[in-house]
């Protein structure tokens, strides 16, 4: 036996790349492979079995009878080979006969053979085949002749394929090719359906054995050097996220770039005689295979960190760095990634994308905003997603419960369908109910607006039903954008989103950026520093130290206000001196523009957004000061909870219908409304109809919340009594339920208030 694994395959190597490259049919190359193998490697028999009309048939063989070929057929699982197939794992067995699975076939005249090693065949992920060496001594076989097998049997993969003999590969293994239900979080509700796309696409190799070892070898040094960079700058920037689990994540992923064990083994398969790709999809299918054997779900989640480093290497290494919205989406997509952030959302064509699916996510973070607002369901939470799909396989998403169907059969399929006509059906409903007006039955008037962020969403605003726009995030528009967008760009979506609206109000947030809405042109070094940006440098923080982009904001937002009502607030205010601020360096600009004899608004309203807890208590100070308060739940219970509303470990944690939170806005409606100060609720709990009606017993009228959800929102208002749930929620919160979520449920089936 040679030394080493890397000479034994490169030996073999250098043969098959002459067998592959002259002529004759696949069976003759065939024959001549396992005469090869056998050979370099002092086997008695050699074989290849190869898939077809889902058995495996010996194709080729070099030690057992001749007659046995294409006669010999075993099923996935059935056999020593079935089983190495049906498992994608290689047996190693000093007497194969001792193996629960052996199974005798007396056509082949294998009796004589004691030993065997087998390696799967495996394309795209999946089996399509199996080579196996046999000896008549009852020996294990050393590792280097075992790598050396699975060296050859991926480029052999290569050939087999190029000459269409097996049934054709699909990604994944064929014991998980049925249909799979998997249960995630709900976190944009919805139903579609499409094909799976992944946001980074996996990449196929093609080309598996080097023609210059050399040139291979420097391909790999820079695919490492460039994602090594690329970790370092992922850590650096802030929008990756620099806390929790993310951080968790780097970490790991910097452990392995930068793993010296794992490069090596790369290398030593290129001087195998594989290709950079083939090294590097070889390597990976050593360390899957191991995987398979462990049973530390720690441990296993690392190892699928590594695998997307060792995908990205592969990327970078073949040139396919592009996400999939660079190459375009073909048909219905549901998108599919681990995370995924605002901005790469928004560069999908949007009708072509149906759902997206991630494996993390959580329901306040600004990329499942983004998506509520532009209408694509989203399921986060789906464990292990990216392993458990194909791309290209239909997938069935339920957003509505929160759940996915891979790869339906017919009848999960019409099941499907059939709800989601029910769905749609509900939607019309609601959409009906959608241009009524928010009128309790006890005659208390609600104003229902949205929350946007796009131009697009200022057209559909007269179709929303909504009674206008109660919070604009004007970071958007920053977020899409390569770069700072200035004043003049500002402008002109603000004319164009007042002009939409009409005689509705508009009312504008400045920029919040920060947290989860980093701008890769926008950073400074304490902010990459920042251990919790969500807490950090950000929104009103970040505006009031660089007042130029505040002025710039404020002189488009007055200029496009021109006779009009400007409603302007301030995002993350903190304590009332900031708010003086903020509202000091818009009046300033005020006066500019008046020597400047601009035409100026009408009338402009100031408001200061209520989510960071401490500005509760400076009420007194602050409500003789704004026009109005708009409180963010999103930030405020995160803040409230000391919990990263991005965080997907958290997602489910804790509840907006907990009495704390509860509580909390109670004390600041009862106190604005004691000063007169209109106050208006604009996160996301406000657009779900239970939370709406929960908001609703404790005094909230206005509310501002995502498009889709005007029409529950309003059946709901609709379908309740004012009076009735504030003296409901009196109750509640002077002795709090176990479960205040099954209290208000129980409550509004009782009352028949709409609430889903
Ligand atoms: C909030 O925090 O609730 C809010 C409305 O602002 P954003 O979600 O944009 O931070
Ligand atoms: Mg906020």
């Amino acid at each position: 036996m040679p030394l080493s694994a890397a000479t034994s395959a490169r030996e073999i190597l250098t043969g098959l790349h002459a067998i592959m490259a002259s002529r004759g049919s696949a069976q003759s190359k065939l024959d001549k492979v396992v005469d090869l193998i056998a050979d370099k490697m002092k086997s008695e028999v050699c074989s290849i079995y190869l898939l077809r009309q889902n058995n495996l048939e010996l194709f080729a063989t070099h030690g057992l009878r001749k007659e046995a070929v294409h006669v010999t057929r075993l099923h996935m699982g059935e056999g020593l080979v079935g089983t190495i197939a049906a498992e994608g794992r290689v047996l190693n067995l000093a007497e194969a006969a001792d193996h629960p699975a052996f199974l005798y076939k007396p056509e082949t005249g294998e009796e004589r053979f004691h030993s065997l090693a087998g390696v799967p065949i495996m394309r795209l992920e999946s089996p399509i085949g199996v080579l196996a060496v046999q000896h008549a001594d009852p020996r294990r076989y050393q590792d280097v002749e075992i790598e050396a097998l699975q060296t050859v049997a991926m480029v052999l993969s290569e050939m087999i394929a190029a000459a269409r003999l097996t049934d054709g590969a699909r990604r994944g293994r064929l014991r998980s090719a049925g249909p799979l239900r998997l249960p995630g979080l709900r976190l944009v509700a919805g139903m579609a359906k499409g094909v799976a796309v992944f946001h980074e696409p996996r990449v196929v190799v093609e080309h598996t054995v080097a023609d210059d070892i050399e040139a291979e070898r420097e391909r790999v040094y820079a695919a490492f050097r460039k994602m090594r960079e690329q970790i370092d700058n992922m850590a650096k920037e802030a929008e990756f996220g620099t806390t929790g689990e993310h951080q968790e994540i780097l970490e790991t992923y910097r452990m392995f770039a930068y793993d010296e064990g794992w490069s090596r083994r790369i290398n030593s398969a290129i001087d195998s005689g594989l290709t950079a790709e083939a090294a590097i999809e070889r390597v990976q299918q050593r360390t899957r295979a191991r995987m398979q054997e462990i049973d530390d779900p720690l441990l296993k989640e690392r190892m699928h960190d590594l695998e997307d480093l060792s995908n990205r290497l592969l990327r970078i290494v073949s040139g396919r760095m592009g996400t999939a919205a660079q190459t375009g989406l073909a048909r219905d997509t549901v998108l599919i990634a681990r995370n995924l952030g605002p901005a790469e959302l928004l560069e999908y064509d949007r009708r072509r994308l149906k759902a997206v699916l991630l494996e993390e996510g959580s329901l306040t973070s600004h990329m499942t905003i983004v998506a509520r607002a532009i209408g694509v369901p989203v399921i986060g939470r789906l464990h292990d997603i990216r392993h458990s799909v194909e791309d290209g396989e239909t997938i069935l998403v339920d957003g509505d419960n929160g759940s996915v169907i891979i790869r339906p059969n017919r009848q999960l399929m019409s099941g499907f369908e059939h709800r989601m006509t029910l769905s749609q059906k509900r939607r019309a409903e609601f959409a009906a109910v959608r241009n009524l007006p928010a009128k309790t039955l006890d005659g208390v008037r609600c104003s229902v607006m949205v929350n946007a962020g796009l131009a697009e969403d200022a057209s559909s605003l007269p179709m929303s039903g909504a009674d206008g726009i109660g919070l604009f995030r004007t970071e958007f528009q920053f977020l899409v954008s390569a770069t700072l967008p200035g004043r003049d760009r500002q402008l002109r979506l603000y004319t164009k989103v007042l002009e939409a609206a009409g005689n509705r109000p508009v009312v504008f947030r400045t920029v919040d950026i920060g947290g989860d809405k980093a701008l890769p042109y926008l950073t400074d070094d304490a902010e990459e520093q920042a251990e919790n940006p969500a807490m950090g440098w950000r929104a009103l923080r970040l505006s009031l130290d660089r007042s130029t982009l505040m002025k710039a904001q404020a002189r488009a937002l007055l200029e496009a206000s021109g006779g009009k009502t400007l409603m302007v607030m301030f995002p993350m205010i903190s304590e009332p001196w900031e708010y003086e601020e903020a509202r000091g360096l818009f009046e300033e600009q005020v006066e500019w523009a008046r020597h400047a004899h601009r035409k100026l608004p009408s009338q402009i309203l100031y408001g200061a957004m209520l989510e960071v807890p401490a500005l509760a208590e400076m009420l007194d100070q602050l409500l003789p000061r704004v026009d109005f308060i708009s409180v963010g739940t999103n930030d405020l219970t995160q803040f409230l909870f000391a919990a990263d509303r991005s965080d997907p470990r958290l997602a489910q944690r804790y509840d907006w219908l907990s009495p704390a939170i509860l509580r909390f806005l109670k004390r600041i409606l009862d106190q604005a409304a004691a000063a007169n100060v209109p106050v208006r609720i604009c996160g996301e709990m406000a657009g779900r109809p239970l939370e709406a009606m929960a908001l609703v017993g404790l005094g909230a009228e206005n509310f501002s919340i995502t498009p889709a959800a005007v029409g529950p929102v309003k059946a709901m208002i609709r379908s309740l009594d004012a009076a009735t749930i504030r003296t409901r929620m009196s109750q509640l919160l002077a002795k709090p339920p176990k479960d205040m979520r099954k209290a208000l449920g129980d409550w509004a089936r009782r009352h028949n208030v709409v609430v889903g």
